[in-house]
């Protein structure tokens, strides 16, 4: 791969590694035996929904807070997600000791409100639209001198979340396919290029939802392209890619071997398979995996891993859905 596209050093996983130790769980993977059975090879599922604050992101917002230098750690970091990436950057500020302020507007429930506060986070409600908290953000970067850390395009970041790649090779060393929820692309560049760099044959398959699935639009043009954000139950793989993305588009690209998109029922399909066969509560975009290789969308060979990558579902959403009822998120409050 071109070298110029690449922002990470051979050793930037190791060091993120090393990094986010003391605030990061090791996580374990198990075998699956119904998907074993489903597949005819050996499926492991990495059980990284396990992790604090209830999903990876917080490796990469950990190892994004851990480099900063004295000066901008004396002022700060702000972000914008209410989600995962919120939720991790919150959790990582607060045990570093360093100031951390999310921005949102009035129109985010108050359950992700209270969520992100419960964090530690300073929450700064601006507005009735993300681009007028985007407008606070910036003086926040501008006067205040506090630092943005985006959700997946960031070398830093991108590190961070490819420390579940260095993991994934020692939990399965013989892995010869990993599947990936895929969104922004933070966690599969970090994966793809922590697992090629010492297993270039391995392949790494991103799953995504049908409904909003940006980086797999971007693929097709051959550049970063905008889609129509839809409510789907996979609600943490949505968002675009940014038409000024910098890395996770040329990375994904480069070394991501297929990807599959998946229909709402599939994705609820994953959700139940979780619940029932693994005993495990999964939130819809961190049952991707699981549910493409349920819908018998993926061809697999040698061992697998799939990533299970978040929990934060709300419980009564996820009840009516291991209950089998339909949900049509279309026409469901964010919950
Ligand atoms: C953010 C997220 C993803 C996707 O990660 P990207 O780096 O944006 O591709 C997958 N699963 C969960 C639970 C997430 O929060």
């Amino acid at each position: 791969m071109n070298q110029h596209s690449f922002p990470l050093a051979a050793d930037a996983f190791d060091e993120a590694r090393h990094r986010i130790a003391g605030t990061v769980l090791r996580t374990p993977a198990v075998p699956s035996p119904s998907l074993t059975q489903m597949c005819g090879a050996p499926v492991h599922l990495k059980l990284e929904h396990l992790q604090t604050t209830g999903s990876f992101k917080l490796r990469g917002a950990t190892n994004a807070v851990l480099s900063l230098d004295e000066v901008s750690r004396s002022k700060g970091v702000v972000g914008v997600s209410t989600g995962n990436h919120g939720r991790g950057l919150a959790y990582a500020a607060r045990q570093a000791g360093i100031r951390c302020v999310i921005c949102m507007s009035r129109l985010v429930p108050q359950n992700k409100v209270d969520a992100i506060s419960a964090l530690g986070a300073d929450v700064r409600i601006v507005g009735v639209s993300q681009d007028e908290a985007q407008v606070e953000v910036d003086r926040l970067v501008a006067e205040e001198g506090l630092t943005l850390l985006p959700p997946f395009d960031h070398a830093d970041i991108i590190a961070g979340q490819g420390t579940v790649g260095l993991e994934v090779l020692e939990d399965v060393p013989q892995v010869e396919t990993v599947l990936v929820p895929l969104s922004g692309g933070g966690l599969i560049s970090g994966v793809a290029a922590a697992v090629k760099a010492e297993k270039p044959d391995v392949k790494v398959i991103g799953v995504s939802m049908e409904r909003g699935a940006a980086m797999a639009a971007s693929l097709d043009a051959g550049h970063p392209v905008q889609v129509p954000e839809l409510p789907t139950l996979a609600d943490s793989l949505g968002g675009g890619i940014g038409l000024d993305n910098r890395y996770t588009f040329r990375i994904t690209r480069d070394l991501v071997d297929q990807v599959v998109l998946l229909s709402e029922v599939e994705i609820a399909d994953g959700i139940r398979h979780a619940y029932f066969e693994e005993r495990q509560v999964v939130e819809g975009s961190g049952a991707v995996c699981l549910a493409a290789i349920v819908a018998g969308k993926v061809r697999l060979s040698g061992p697998v891993v799939a990533l299970l990558t978040g929990c934060n579902i709300d419980m009564n959403m996820h009840r009516r859905i291991i209950c089998g009822e339909t949900v049509d998120v279309m026409h469901e409050g964010e919950g």
